[in-house]
């Protein structure tokens, strides 16, 4: 029986990337995060995975990394900091493992200068190549799945991969859920 997925953006739904200090990320611009000494998860987010995964969802990452297009950081970093985030997603419920079932980046950018980065990908949001790689590697329920992010790309990529668009959450300031708290409870609360 195939699992159904939250489908999560990473920065600025899982952690925090708005406030990071100016130029801690050489080449990148503001909102980069590829150095795995400034991960922080924003509030509530452990307990919240916590909870999905209880209800049995497949937590995965779906993350934009065009920084590496850029070249400000290398996909290695980027990979480390996604690294310490699944550590930090510890699953109190099993040890040794994370609440995050798997992290996809999408590294290409058709304006970066990087190859072989430099060119448009079916990953790169709002395409819905990177949900439609977990569905098929991860063998997960598209119908009962869920997306949560807090960027419009990322509600587009959702909508594309064929979700319900009344399951695709936009969370942050000013939007229906302030965070991933309070959008885990609205999934939960649906089922
Ligand atoms: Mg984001």
């Amino acid at each position: 029986m195939p699992r159904p997925a939250v489908f999560l953006d990473r920065d600025d739904t899982l952690i925090a990337n708005a406030g990071l200090p100016a130029g801690a990320f050489a080449g990148g611009r503001a909102g980069d995060l590829a150095d795995p000494a400034f991960v922080r998860l924003l509030p509530g987010v452990r307990g919240a995975c916590a909870e999905l995964r209880r209800a049995g969802f497949a937590l995965v990452v779906v993350s934009n990394q065009g920084v590496v297009a850029r070249g400000g950081a290398t996909l290695r970093q980027v990979e480390a900091t996604s690294a310490r985030m699944a550590e930090l997603l510890a699953d109190p419920d099993h040890p040794g493992r994370s609440l995050l079932e798997r992290v996809y980046h999408c590294p290409w950018h058709p304006e970066g200068t990087v190859a072989p980065f430099n060119v448009e990908h079916p990953w790169r949001k709002p395409s819905p190549g990177m949900i439609l790689a977990a569905v098929d590697e991860l063998g997960l329920d598209l119908a009962g799945s869920w997306l949560v992010g807090d960027a419009d790309r990322d509600l587009e990529a959702g909508r594309r991969a064929g979700l319900d668009a009344a399951r695709v959450l936009r969370v942050g300031p000013g939007t229906a859920f302030a965070g991933l708290p309070e959008a885990a409870a609205h999934i939960l609360r649906s089922l």
